[in-house]
C-alpha cells in the first residue's frame, strides 16, 4: 500500500492540535505522512497576542517552535507560505523562505511545492479593514506575533517620550495637549454626541471624549472595534500603565493615558448577551476607558482618528480590531469561498469543491444549524481539529465521514487581572448561566490550559503552569526591553 500524505496548511490553534494528534495517532507507522505546512517557525496561541500587545506576556516563554513539535509528535514541518493550489496535480505551492539579514544570502529555501492525497487548510484570518482610508497604513492589527510586538514597542516609546515631554523646560518642548477633541460644531451638539456615546462612565473620570474634561491625556490610545479583542486589550493596556508607573514611569496611569474604543453598534461585545456586555462596559467605565459607541471611524490618519460624526481623537497608537476576512490567498485556489473568502465547507468540513480538500477554523465557513455559521473562535477551531481526527481516521479506513456539529460552551471577556465576565452554556446548567470575578478568570485561563494540554499532554500542561507561575515571581510584570 502506497503512503497516504496528509499535508495541514496553518499550525495555529486548531491546525497545530490537528497535526498533534494524527501524529500521536499514525506518525510511527509506514502508512501516513503527516506534514504541517506554517509561514511562521513559531507557534503562539492566537488568544494571548492582546497580552503580548500590552506586555503582560512574553512571548519567547509561550512560543512553540513546530520543529521540536514534530519531532516530539512524529510528523514533519515543511516552513512556507501557502500561495497556491494544483488541484490535478494534487500539489500546494509553497513562497521561498526569505533569509534574515544576518543570515547570508539567498533566501533561507525555495519556492516549491508539496504534494498531498488529503489536504486540510487551517489558515485562519486577517483583519478586515473595510477600506476604511488610512486603517491599513496607520494602524496595528493583531493577528501576527510581530505586530502585537510592534504595539508593545510603540507603546513603551510613546509613554517614554510624553514623560521625557512632561519633564523638560516648558520652552523646550511642544504645546503641551493634544489636539482638542472635535465635537459636532458648538457645545450643546458636541454634548448630545457624547451623551449617545457614552455608556457607563463614572463621573469622575478623566475623559477627552465623553465628559470634555480639562485634562488631555499625554499618551492616546485608541481601539478600534469594541468585540473580544478590543474590550480586553482595553483593560489590559490599563493594567501596564498601572504596572509602567510602578516601575518608575513619571505619567499618572489614568489621567495620562488614554484609552478610547471606538465601536459602530449601539453597544460593546454586540455578539454577547446584553448582560455581558452591560457588565463589562460598567468594568471599563471603573478603569477610565472611554467607549465610544454607534459611531464609526471614517478615516485614520498618522495621529488621529476621525469618525462618521466629526469627531477627531488625538491617537498616538491606533489598533484596529473590528473585524476579520479569511486570507487573501483563498480565493485564488478555485475552492467555492464566502464574500469573505472563507471556504464553503460541507458538514463533514470537507470544501465544497473537493471532497479531498477540508478546511476549518477561522478560514472556515460551516454552517451551524438554526444559528448561521460556526463563529470563529479557538473553541471552534479546538472542536473542529478533534472531529478532524475521527473523519480523516474513517476517510483512511474507506468509511462514511461522520458530520460536525459545533456546541457552544459559552463566552468570557477577560479584563486581566480585574476581573473576568461571561456566561456559560450547556445542557448540564440548564442554558446560559452569567459568571464574573474569579470564577469567570479561572474559566477564561483554563481555555489556554486546554489548549496547551492538546499540545504537550496534561502533565506537562501542569509543570507548564507551575513552571510559568515560578517564572513570574522573578521577572517584571511587564515586558520592559
Ligand atoms: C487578540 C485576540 C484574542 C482572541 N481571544 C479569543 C478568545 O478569548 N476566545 C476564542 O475562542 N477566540 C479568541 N480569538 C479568536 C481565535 O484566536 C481564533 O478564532 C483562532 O485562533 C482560530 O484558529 P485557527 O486555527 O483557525 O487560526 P489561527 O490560530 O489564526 O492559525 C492560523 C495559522 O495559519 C498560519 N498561516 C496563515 N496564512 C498562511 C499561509 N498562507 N501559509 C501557511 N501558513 C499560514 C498562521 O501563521 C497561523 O499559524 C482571539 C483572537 C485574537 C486576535
Amino acid at each position: 500500500m502506497s503512503v497516504h500524505r496528509i499535508v495541514v496548511v496553518g499550525g495555529g490553534a486548531g491546525g497545530l492540535e490537528l497535526v498533534t494528534r494524527l501524529g500521536d495517532k499514525y506518525g510511527r507507522g509506514k502508512d501516513v505522512q503527516i506534514t504541517l505546512v506554517d509561514r511562521s517557525l513559531s507557534h503562539i496561541w492566537k488568544p494571548l497576542l492582546h497580552e503580548v500587545a500590552a506586555g503582560v506576556m512574553d512571548t519567547a516563554t509561550h512560543q512553540l517552535s513546530y520543529v521540536a513539535q514534530a519531532n516530539w509528535h512524529h510528523f514533519e514541518f515543511a516552513a512556507g507560505e501557502m500561495i497556491g493550489l494544483d488541484r490535478e496535480a494534487r500539489t500546494v505551492r509553497l513562497a521561498a523562505v526569505p533569509a534574515a539579514a544576518d543570515e547570508g544570502e539567498g533566501d533561507l529555501l525555495p519556492e516549491r511545492t508539496l504534494p498531498y492525497d488529503t489536504l486540510v487548510l487551517a489558515i485562519g484570518s486577517t483583519t478586515n479593514f473595510f477600506g476604511v482610508p488610512g486603517a491599513q497604513e496607520n494602524t496595528i492589527a493583531l493577528d501576527t506575533v510581530e505586530q502585537a510586538e510592534r504595539f508593545r514597542r510603540r507603546l513603551m516609546a510613546a509613554c517614554v517620550r510624553a514623560q521625557n515631554a512632561a519633564q523638560a523646560p516648558a520652552l523646550d518642548v511642544a504645546p503641551a495637549g493634544p489636539p482638542a477633541v472635535a465635537g459636532d460644531g458648538d457645545g450643546a451638539a458636541a454634548g448630545q454626541a457624547a451623551g449617545q456615546a457614552v455608556e457607563a462612565r463614572p463621573a469622575s473620570s478623566a475623559s477627552s471624549v465623553q465628559t470634555g474634561n480639562a485634562h488631555h491625556p499625554k499618551v492616546n490610545l485608541v481601539i478600534v472595534g469594541a468585540g473580544a479583542t478590543g474590550v480586553e486589550l482595553s483593560a489590559e493596556l490599563r493594567n501596564t500603565a498601572e504596572v509602567l508607573r510602578s516601575y518608575g514611569l513619571k505619567l499618572d496611569p489614568r489621567k495620562d493615558v488614554g484609552i478610547t474604543i471606538i465601536e459602530s453598534s449601539p453597544r460593546i461585545l454586540k455578539a454577547l448577551p446584553e448582560r455581558v456586555s452591560g457588565a463589562v462596559a460598567g468594568l471599563l467605565g471603573k478603569l477610565d476607558v472611554d467607549i465610544l459607541c454607534g459611531d464609526s471611524v471614517a478615516e485614520v490618519r498618522k495621529n488621529e482618528v476621525a469618525t462618521t460624526s466629526g469627531k477627531v481623537l488625538p491617537a498616538d497608537i491606533t489598533v484596529w480590531s473590528a473585524g476579520i476576512t479569511a486570507p487573501a490567498v483563498l480565493g485564488t485556489l478555485g475552492l467555492a469561498v464566502n464574500r469573505l473568502n472563507q471556504i464553503e465547507v460541507l458538514p463533514t468540513l470537507q470544501s465544497k469543491t473537493d471532497p479531498d480538500i477540508f478546511a476549518f477554523g477561522d478560514c472556515a465557513s460551516c454552517e451551524w444549524s438554526e444559528h448561521g455559521f460556526v463563529p470563529p473562535r479557538a473553541q471552534a477551531a479546538h472542536q473542529q481539529a478533534s472531529f478532524l481526527v475521527k473523519a480523516i481516521d474513517a476517510r483512511l479506513k474507506g468509511r462514511a465521514l461522520p458530520t460536525f456539529t459545533y456546541r457552544d460552551f459559552g463566552s468570557l471577556v477577560s479584563l486581566g487581572r480585574f476581573s473576568a465576565v461571561g456566561n456559560l452554556m450547556g445542557g448540564l446548567i440548564g442554558g446560559s448561566m452569567f459568571i464574573e470575578g474569579l470564577f469567570a478568570r479561572v474559566m477564561y485561563t483554563s481555555l489556554y490550559r486546554m489548549h496547551v494540554a492538546a499540545l504537550h499532554g496534561v502533565w506537562r500542561m501542569l509543570l507548564d503552569t507551575v513552571a510559568n507561575r515560578l517564572r513570574r515571581s522573578t521577572v517584571p510584570r511587564v515586558k520592559l526591553h
